[in-house]
């Protein structure tokens, strides 16, 4: 019961914001409500989401720097609505431009911040430096848990990429793939990289990963 009336608050205003700012029918919005309503009751709560830039939020396949990237028309709903349900939302996100010194970690840390994120976590390296926090490494998810005290099997894991899906596969967070970005070629050309990893679902984008992961009763 406790999970429940603590979340009750911050649902009083996911409804109208999510039914207003998304121009959906109030309909809509309560049956995601009474579906989250009765996964909380089975004392599920996801604690936090690790949402990947690149192709995910905005941009495209290449890399886009800060100041020049921009963000998909949905995104910020879907951040927000996490955040109104008092789930942690975090980036995470390779940037080997940076130690090619193409941009700087402050200034993505600056961008992703902006946009809503709680934190940043951020692979600065190249795939030739061999470091151990570039995806699909799980010691970025580690470094969040520990921070953050949250239950990696409690948070998801939202990408376009394999190395998205193998990293949340190494963590043990849920995997939902997007079909902006890289999503495509993850399921074509790239699926022989994670050919052991189902996704727990394949979104059209972020925003209905978002609306997946809250009204899912897979989730256990
Ligand atoms: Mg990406
Ligand atoms: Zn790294």
């Amino acid at each position: 019961m406790s999970i429940v009336s603590s979340v009750g608050h911050s649902l009083s205003v996911f409804i109208p914001s999510f039914s207003i700012s998304l121009l959906l029918p109030s309909a809509c919005a309560s049956v995601v409500y009474c579906l989250y309503r009765e996964v909380t009751k089975l004392g599920y709560i996801i604690e936090a989401v690790f949402i990947d830039r690149d192709g995910t939020i905005g941009g495209d396949c290449s890399i886009i720097y800060p100041g020049k990237f921009k963000l998909y028309p949905f995104t910020k709903q879907a951040i927000k609505l996490l955040k109104s349900l008092n789930v942690k939302v975090f980036a995470f996100t390779n940037q080997p431009g940076i130690s090619r010194g193409e941009s700087t970690v402050n200034e993505f840390e600056k961008e992703l911040l902006e946009f809503g994120f709680e934190k940043a976590y951020i692979c600065p390296h190249t795939h030739e430096e061999q470091c151990s926090c570039r995806k699909s490494s799980s010691e970025l998810f580690v470094k969040a848990s520990n921070e953050y005290d949250i239950d990696l099997t409690k948070c998801a894991m939202i990408g376009d990429r394999w190395s998205d899906m193998l990293a949340g596969a190494n963590a043990g967070t849920k995997k939902i793939l997007v079909m902006t970005g890289a999503g495509n070629e993850s399921l074509g050309k790239y699926r022989n990289k994670w050919a052991d990893i189902e996704p727990d679902y394949i979104a059209k984008n972020v925003l209905d990963a978002v609306l997946w992961l809250l009204s899912s009763r897979k989730i256990t």
